[in-house]
């Protein structure tokens, strides 16, 4: 029994990890790596495993640094199952094609050729198989596989594999990523009832979010005031799962009676798609939204709320918007419309950007966020005079606190928990807090490390 870990070590994205039982492969996971680009040349790159072999890729949930390099398994010879839950089904297609169509862009504009297509895509959906959460499949002789609740995003799960070989059964848990309690739309994480060994993320492994509701008010703060002054709020937004938490929370505020004469644009084909897969899943949904829905009240829909389709009223919103707030991604600023509202609002004194999530080094995001006075894009200078805040109660993930609490609640503890999806920073400071609060034994693996289980 062993596992190989092929993203997420060292560093926040590309997740993928490898187990293997008595001759059956499962792996967990194959994401985009983001950031760097000596880190984003890896998203192009063989796997250092022998991909025709594996028996199943398990996606815990649909963001892109979970999926985003599936289809160049199947460029590299995969042909086994695809093993996720009915949403992560419904909204994965969607990364995907969206994967596809930016790979390409980039190639018509002298870049390298796409990895991936459209027909990778599809033989990929064709392997899909959904499972509901807590039902066990057998994978091969060697392997179980059961999905928990995640509580993350839409449709998002923990992996826990059974692995069997010469008559030993090890119980090895991959957390995917681990949601914050209390989050809107999805329900709380439900951590493994047991696991011999655990596989955990650490992005906030080093510190705990602010208060939510803190984070909240101080959002309605800044909307009132670009109500007030009719300036505009920017907030570059993961296109999955962090624009319908903001729509949630403006929904809810103007049936309070407030925010009035907020205008709002998601401007993000992407996001649209999304939001009209949600909507379509009210089922995997917390009872918070079900009691909307069921009082007739659509909470991704309210006035003053408009969805930016074409590329010319994208173009004219920098100039035509007032008193509003632009929903664009991507979340990291890397790509999409965000840049040009970014390139444009950026240098004006009134404008406000809010981060709402992670931005991994090496981004526009992470510049913004590190207080750069100047920043390029669109091939030119542009000067940070636009107030820049970073809202961490927002996040999709638990902070420290709630991982500690979660792996404490793993039933009798797990033997070893290798840390991942995480800075060195977060990966070292909480490796430590799990030795001393919990005494488990921790590793933090390095990229292509594999270890006998
Ligand atoms: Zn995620």
């Amino acid at each position: 029994m062993r596992v190989e870990f092929h993203g997420a070590a060292r560093t926040v994205t590309g997740s993928c990890t490898l187990l293997e039982a008595g001759g059956t492969r499962v792996l967990v996971d194959c994401g985009q790596f983001q950031g760097e680009d000596e880190l984003e040349r890896l998203n192009r790159a063989h796997f250092r495993f022998p991909v025709p072999e594996i028996d199943a890729l398990v996606l815990t949930h649909a963001h892109i640094d979970h999926v985003g390099r599936a289809p160049l398994l199947v460029r590299q010879g995969f042909r086994g199952r695809v093993i996720c839950t009915r949403a992560t089904a419904a909204l994965v297609g969607i990364m995907w094609r969206d994967g596809v169509k930016i790979a390409e862009e980039d190639a018509r504009r002298g870049g390298p050729p796409a990895p991936y297509g459209e027909h990778d895509v599809i033989a990929l959906e064709r392997a899909i198989e959904t499972r509901r959460y807590g039902e066990e499949v057998r994978v091969g002789s060697g392997a179980r596989v059961t999905l928990t609740d995640a509580g993350h995003i839409l449709g998002s799960a923990h992996a826990g594999v059974k692995l069997f070989e010469d008559g030993r059964e090890l119980v090895f848990g991959v957390s995917g990523d681990v949601g914050a309690k209390g989050r809107p739309v999805v329900a709380d994480p439900s951590p493994f009832a047991k696991a011999d060994c655990v596989q955990v993320e650490a992005t906030y492994g080093d510190r705990d979010h602010r208060d939510g509701e803190a984070s909240l008010a101080e959002l309605l703060g800044i909307l009132e005031k670009a109500v007030e002054t009719r300036g505009i709020v920017l907030v570059p937004a993961f296109a999955l799962g962090r624009t319908q938490d903001l729509l949630y929370h403006v929904n809810l505020w103007k049936n309070a009676g407030k925010l009035k004469n907020l205008a709002v644009y998601v401007d993000s084909p992407l996001a649209i798609k999304i939001t009209q897969v949600f909507r379509g899943q009210p089922g995997a949904m917390d009872d918070d939204v079900k009691a909307l829905l069921s009082r007739g009240d659509d909470p991704f829909t309210f006035e003053g709320l408009t969805f930016v389709t074409s590329h010319d009223a994208s173009e004219r919103l920098p100039r035509e918007a007032h008193g509003a707030m632009i929903i664009a991604s991507s979340g990291m600023a890397q790509g999409g419309r965000i840049r040009g509202h970014l390139a444009a609002l950026l240098p004006r004194e009134s404008t406000e950007v809010i981060f709402v999530g992670y931005q991994a080094p090496g981004t526009l995001g992470r510049r913004l966020v590190d207080r750069a006075q100047v920043v390029r894009l669109g091939g030119r200078e542009v000067p940070v005079r636009a107030r820049i805040h970073t809202l961490g109660g927002f996040s999709a993930h638990a902070g420290r606190r709630e991982l500690l609490d979660w792996l404490r609640d793993i039933g009798d503890g797990p033997k070893r928990v290798f840390l991942c999806h995480g800075e060195d920073r977060a990966l070292e400071s909480f490796a430590a807090a799990i030795r001393s609060e919990l005494g488990f034994e921790t590793v933090i693996p390095d990229l292509g490390q594999a270890f006998t289980l």
